[in-house]
């Protein structure tokens, strides 16, 4: 959509749409390019006073709380941040005016030097794209990240404009559904996809559309670029048949043609009929078998980058995770404390439970994204011996888990996370796990899952 020059949005009139971080760096970039840009945010401008000092610091033309209906209709191009849906009403005019809407990493594309990887999926993204980055940079090669979390692609974009940061060779970033649904010559070197499982049902009218917006990481690569798709997840494996790039896969299940699996409980590599050991998976230092799949994308990655198998092996062996997934906090009285605040959906939560091994007092609950809790029923009934629910979706949990049910369990509901951990503490018993795994997003007592998962750790920490 955007020819590849930095001169051609120069003089451009550009709207850019949600001014949180891409929104802000994708104006930085515009700004940069020449372009006129106007910014728009539905939020009221009393909860936006920061930005609105800012923008007017820049001189950039802005509208807060739904004004500014002719930015829509008078611009060039709008650039839309991935909080905003694609079908936004807002966005109405626009359309039928014919104005191209595209998304902040379609912007930031044309303008990234070195070679792409964009890794998305349901989960297991950050734990991939650190996994990844760590084992690059272990074996000398230039690597950044970023994306979904961490450097918005446009502050890349800009930093390889400027000349800021030397060019690496490879960017790795992470890539959520809300980033690529406005996607269309945005095209990663090398396209990951690691599952797709039920999640953001308040953003997508149907389950398909979440899966064709992911399904756009594949859309503009060529048959010289590479994919690599879970083969034991079906609704990614589905995705395979449509690819046009060279296809390689990963599986737990099954030894594959192309990609990694496992034979008698080794990671192997198969490339071109040439097969690779990388190591016994009892070396693996994360745990649970949704680890297994995220350390099989990150070594596949690493290989497709030029890594060792040496050095491969050793971030295996030793990377133990990122933040708030599955982040051990303490042992207090023989009972463990932990902190995976990032799962924010059945299938994450599942992982969590099903990768511990020991009885599991859970806290859950939070904003509900529209979600079918009734799926948690069977891992609670198998390794949760209390629930404890906070937040918005507690009541909808207990009815979901009643209805599946999961009677034998006590579940309690409790009005702060606080009095949710002295609960915790008096229903676990030495040699337990509390595990804070809240299926939910965080936005209803949090500013965001960082803010959540600080707050349980201090709390933890705090337990006398
Ligand atoms: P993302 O960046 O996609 O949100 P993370 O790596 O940050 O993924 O992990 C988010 C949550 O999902 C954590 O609770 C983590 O334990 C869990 N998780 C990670 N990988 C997987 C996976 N492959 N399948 C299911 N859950 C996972």
């Amino acid at each position: 959509m955007i020819p590849n020059a930095e001169s051609a949005l120069k003089g451009k009139h550009v709207t850019v749409l949600g001014l949180a971080r891409s929104g802000r760096m994708a104006i930085e970039l515009l700004t940069w390019l020449g372009a006129h840009v106007t910014a728009v945010d539905v939020k009221p401008r009393s909860e936006m006073a920061g930005t609105a000092e800012q923008l007017m610091h820049q001189g950039i033309p802005f509208y807060f709380g739904g004004e500014g209906n002719a930015a829509f209709t008078t611009a060039d191009l709008i650039v839309i941040s991935p909080g905003v849906p694609l079908t936004s009403q807002l966005l109405d005019d626009a359309r039928c005016a014919g104005i191209p809407i595209i998304a902040e990493i379609e912007l930031a594309f044309p303008y990234l030097k070195g070679r792409l990887v964009g890794v998305t999926g349901t989960n297991g993204k950050s734990t991939t794209v650190t996994m990844a980055g760590e084992m690059l940079d272990q074996a000398g090669i230039s690597v950044r990240l970023g994306g979904n979390f961490g450097t918005p692609l446009s502050l890349i974009a800009l930093d390889c404009l400027r000349g800021n940061s030397p060019t690496v060779d490879y960017l790795i970033v992470e890539l959520s559904s809300f980033q690529l649904e406005a996607v269309d010559t945005f095209s990663p070197w090398l396209a990951v996809v690691l599952n797709i499982t039920n999640d953001h049902m308040d953003r997508y009218l149907t389950f398909d559309e979440y899966v064709l917006a992911k399904a756009r990481i594949f859309r503009s690569q060529k048959k010289w670029d590479y994919s690599l798709i879970n083969q034991d997840d079906l609704v990614v494996r589905n995705l395979g048949s449509g690819v046009l790039s060279s296809l390689l896969t990963f599986s737990r299940q099954h030894v594959v043609d192309s990609g990694m699996y496992v034979d008698r409980d080794y990671l192997m590599w198969r490339v071109n009929s040439r097969t690779v050991e990388i190591c016994p998976l009892s070396e693996l230092r994360l745990q649970g078998d949704h680890n297994v799949a995220n350390a099989m994308a990150a070594a596949a990655i690493a290989l497709l980058c030029g890594c060792s198998v040496d050095v491969i092996r050793h971030v295996l062996q030793t990377f133990s995770g990122i933040e708030h997934a599955c982040e051990y906090v303490r042992d207090r009285h023989g009972v463990t404390f932990i902190n995976d605040s990032k799962a924010t959906n059945v299938a994450s939560t599942i992982g969590a439970l099903e990768s511990i091994g020991r009885p599991i007092v859970l806290i859950a609950g939070g904003r509900d994204k529209g979600t079918d809790f009734s799926a948690l029923a069977q891992a609670v009934r198998l390794y949760v011996k209390a629930v404890i629910l906070i937040g918005e979706s507690s009541f909808k949990i207990r009815k979901s888990l009643e209805n599946a049910g999961v009677s034998e369990i006590p579940v309690h509901l409790e009005s702060s996370l606080e009095s949710a951990i002295q609960l915790a503490r008096s229903e676990a018993d030495s040699g337990d796990v509390v595990l804070f795994s809240p299926v939910c997003a965080s936005f209803d007592m949090f500013q965001d899952y960082q803010d959540r998962g600080n707050r349980f750790k201090e709390c933890v920490h705090a337990l006398s």
